[in-house]
């Protein structure tokens, strides 16, 4: 069967590019009834703590792409690596590379001065030679040999299509520092191989190990997997998405504070540099499982429409890319309901704003109701902290441009208080009933009714704009209503 894995380094959170990455593994695995593996690469011992495994953890849980195996640390297998080095040492394949650091530079000089490019070739001693070298302490680094032949290695990516590299362009790469310890090259081929791993999907930075690790493949004589190369991220300035550059903006955790949905964030991440091959925009998981091919993967760059860290911006909404933003509102208002009324919720807890009366009886109800009208209009989970906080609670600011606009007139000041000793009697608290009384309540003033409507969405909302205005009545209710109304007033 197909096994892939998401072999993330943990460098302290998990980023857009490192989430696609995973996504399309579970995505070709999911499709092919295949293993999902997640390898943790935390040979990099000052970088990886266990903070950052977690934190990568957190997010692949909250975006639903669920392993099969592992999570497997590649720090526990150096001995593993270091043996597989060993075998290719003993089978001829490496060999005890006694070169200094400044017989190394020396050649790389020598090269740029012929104006040649720097291929590192050895020298390969005999067993002698080599045996005095050892019993004298001197230090050598274990590095492949390259075949001293006109091959090359030749292969096929399954985004890129047909690779080739000469052998002649390929350095003896090193497989072991001098202290004994693997090289990131080595110790990845190693899991993979460990792993059985059919296909390796990853960054496209990974395009230029490639030729060597299939060269131990090779000359160790097992399966090689098959390749693919996913396109890099960049920015709407077409520079690479980075942490350095794009700072938590360019982390899954980043999206998760903000009120995305998972789901919505899978669906805007599949389809950087990945298209379903027709014109559909929206995919859930299923849909996506159900299309992925890397046929469809895009050879080109990706473009994730962030603004880098260091731009203000106008507007806080503004801090991601508009399609993202855009699939996630259609997530907000498509999703059902008894699905998103957890996460408004957890969106609540967080924000202080949960009362225990939402969860029972009327209250029960009510919630649901509201969340549904007001979801309408809303982009992010966050927005219902925010710009829909007057439903939840009392407390809540009035936003200036909207009272500027709409508070203008100074007979309000008279007339909201009016307004609602007018309303707080109604026989019946409904839309129909607030309507009614509000349009005779402005007839009798000889003014147009829109100047109640704004001025009274102001006073309950605190915003200028939101779902129709009697049915908000309903929602916040008789009592707060004309309490919001009176205080608007004085
Ligand atoms: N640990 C590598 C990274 O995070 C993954 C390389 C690979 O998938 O082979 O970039």
């Amino acid at each position: 069967g197909i096994r892939v894995r998401f072999a993330p380094s943990p460098t302290g959170y998990l980023h857009i590019g490192g989430a696609r990455t995973a996504l399309f593994n579970w995505l070709f695995a999911r499709k092919h009834h295949g293993t999902f593996i997640l390898r943790i690469e935390d040979t990099d011992r000052e970088r990886s703590t266990p903070e950052a495994v977690a934190t990568i953890l957190d997010g692949l849980r909250w975006l639903g792409l669920d392993w099969d195996e592992g999570p497997f640390y590649q720090s526990e297998r150096l001995a593993a690596h270091r043996q597989l080095a060993e075998h290719l040492l003993a089978a001829g394949h490496a060999y005890k590379s006694y070169e200094t650091k400044e017989e190394l530079e020396a050649m790389r000089q020598a090269a740029e001065a012929a104006k040649q490019p720097f291929v590192f070739r050895g020298r390969i001693l005999s067993p002698a030679e080599e045996a005095q070298l050892t019993a004298q302490g001197i230090p050598y680094v274990v590095r492949f040999r390259v075949p001293r032949t006109d091959g090359a290695v030749t292969f096929h990516d399954l985004v890129h299509g047909e690779q080739t590299k000469r052998y002649a362009d390929i350095e003896d790469f090193a497989l072991l520092r001098s202290d004994g310890s693997p090289l990131y090259i080595l110790s990845n081929a190693a899991d993979d191989i460990a792993e059985r791993v059919t296909h390796v999907i990853r960054g496209q930075d990974g395009l230029a190990n490639t030729p060597k690790q299939l060269l131990i493949y090779r000359a160790l004589g097992v399966p090689e997997p098959t390749f693919a190369h996913l396109p890099l991220i960049l920015d709407g300035k077409r520079a690479k998405l980075s942490k350095r550059k794009h700072g938590e903006r360019a982390t899954v955790q980043f999206y998760q504070a903000q009120g995305f949905i998972p789901d919505a964030f899978l669906n805007a991440i599949a389809l950087i540099g990945w298209s379903p091959g027709d014109n559909r925009e929206i995919l859930s998981r299923e849909d996506m499982i159900a299309a992925f091919d890397f046929a469809q993967v895009s050879r080109t760059n990706g473009i994730f429409n962030l603004p880098p860290a260091d731009q203000p911006l106008a507007d806080p909404r503004q801090f991601t890319d508009p399609k993202a933003l855009w699939l996630n509102a259609e997530y907000l208002r498509t999703l059902p309901l008894d699905r998103l009324l957890p996460m408004v919720q957890a969106q609540l807890e967080t924000a202080g704003l949960w009362k225990p009366a939402f969860a029972t009886g009327d209250g029960q109800a009510w919630f649901a109701r509201t969340v549904d009208v007001i979801r309408e209009r809303f982009r992010t989970l966050v927005d219902f902290t925010t710009y829909g906080r007057a439903y939840f609670d009392d407390t809540f600011d009035i936003d200036p441009e909207a009272a500027r606009k709409n508070l203008r007139d100074p007979r309000l000041a008279t007339w909201l208080p009016e307004l609602a000793d007018t309303l707080e009697p109604l026989p019946d608290w409904t839309a129909e009933a607030v309507e009614a009384a509000l349009r005779d309540f402005a007839a009798a003033r000889e003014v147009k009714a829109g100047l109640f409507i704004n001025a009274a969405r102001v006073a309950l909302t605190g915003q200028s704009v939101g779902p129709s205005m009697f049915e908000v009545f309903v929602l916040i209710g008789r009592e707060r209503s004309c309490a919001r109304l009176r205080a608007t007033g004085q």
